[in-house]
């Protein structure tokens, strides 16, 4: 019997999440259509060998928690910690010693799964400085996202810990629904990378349109900002910046669809959207209905 699971990754920004799911996804990335459940906006991935399937769920915000689009980010977060076999909790090792799970995500108890503790960028670190690390959490896997270092013998100890199961999903399935919302998130993260340091947080965007019965496929994307300054800097000078974001984005989704992409890119002001729940949910921010984080 195969083993397969959930693993969940938790990290604080910048530890190197991203960068780890792409290197154990690789070039097996599988977007899945799962059956109708809680977990379906959270995959990001499917790693699967003869012997195991892991599916990985994203964390995102759990331990940034900041304005009501993170609260929101938080419910989606603590719901994956919630139906994790196993947690990953990746931490940058150049910070040293990363201080319990339960502390930094302010959760009222340890979870019950089994967390594996894993150091990222130990490519910066001096043999040294490893060896000193090593010694002080001899239990977590040192890893390097970048060059791959570690992450063979994370992964097989991820799957080691996963329950034996039949697989969850079958490898290649792919649906329009997550592809729709995978070439979100890469229009998105495409504006981070070119305007980070002016963008914070404030950018979301919504595919309204996907038609993949042509080629190329058309997409439609609306990068939604909360204020005319922002729109401004994301359209930039004669309208460079925005088709730099969607000559690049368009590329990434080109990747994942596997066929040539007409990306229809616009940006639309709407303003608080952050603090403004029917917003929110019309982003595809779920909220909890409680009001509470
Ligand atoms: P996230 O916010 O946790 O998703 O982090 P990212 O995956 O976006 O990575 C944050 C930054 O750290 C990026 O600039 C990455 O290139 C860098 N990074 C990630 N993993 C490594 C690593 O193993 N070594 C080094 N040197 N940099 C890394
Ligand atoms: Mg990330």
């Amino acid at each position: 019997m195969p083993r397969a699971g959930i693993v969940t990754v938790a990290g604080k920004p910048n530890a190197g999440k991203s960068t780890l799911l792409n290197r154990i996804v690789g070039e097996k990335l599988a977007i899945v259509s799962p059956k109708p459940q809680s977990t379906r906006d959270r995959i990001v991935g499917i790693h699967s060998t003869p012997e195991a399937q892991i599916v990985l769920l994203d964390t995102p915000g759990l331990l940034d928690p900041r304005y009501a689009l993170q609260r929101a980010m938080r419910a989606t977060a603590l719901a994956a910690l919630a139906d994790a076999d196993v947690i990953l909790y990746l931490a940058d090792a150049t910070d040293g010693e990363p201080q319990p799970l339960a502390e930094v995500a302010g959760l009222d108890r340890p979870p019950r799964v089994p967390i594996v503790r894993a150091l990222n960028k130990v490519d910066l670190l001096s043999a040294s400085a490893r060896a000193e690390l090593a010694a002080k959490a001899p239990d977590a896997a040192l890893v390097s996202a970048s060059n791959g270092q570690g992450i063979d013998d994370l992964t097989a100890r991820l799957a080691s810990l996963l329950p034996e199961s039949p697989f969850l999903y079958p490898e290649d399935e792919l649906s329009t629904q997550t592809v729709r919302f995978f070439a979100a998130e890469l229009v998105r993260e495409t504006a981070f990378e070119q305007l980070e340091e002016e963008l914070p947080y404030g950018v979301a965007c919504v595919i309204e349109e996907f038609r993949e019965s042509q080629t190329p496929v058309y997409i439609r994307a609306v990068l939604h900002v909360e204020r005319e300054s922002q729109k401004r800097i994301l359209i930039g000078s004669g309208g460079r910046r925005i088709r730099a974001i969607g000559r690049d984005a368009r590329r990434k989704i080109e990747t994942l669809v596997g066929s040539p992409v007409y990306l229809d890119l616009w940006v639309k002001v709407l303003p608080n959207w952050r603090r403004n729940p029917s917003a929110l949910a019309r982003l595809g921010y779920k909220i909890p209905e409680d009001g509470s984080p």
